[in-house]
């Protein structure tokens, strides 16, 4: 199964949560996307990530394909791998 990246649900967060993307909290009252991916071992894992964030990975997988997602690299707030690097994309 394929990251399901095209279809989030936008909330707002009630509480504090980690962005799976760039590493950041999530504050209570900020909006973000929720949804559903399986990790290595094929578990359902619910993903939370700042709207922005999850932009920038629907770049990547734009780029990139669903494989070329850098989600275990380091990420700025907003920007993709290769922005948050500084290398032209
Ligand atoms: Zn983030």
């Amino acid at each position: 199964m394929k990251p399901v990246l095209s279809s989030p649900e936008r909330r707002k967060s009630r509480v504090r949560r980690l962005c799976i993307w760039c590493e950041t909290h999530i504050q209570a009252g900020q909006r973000y996307c929720h949804w559903l991916d399986k990790d290595a071992d094929g578990d359902i894992v619910a993903m939370t990530a700042h709207e922005e964030c999850h932009a920038a990975a629907d770049r990547e997988l734009e780029w990139f394909g669903p494989d070329g997602i850098t989600w275990d690299e380091m990420h700025t707030r907003g920007m993709t791998r290769a922005e948050t690097m500084g290398d032209p994309a």
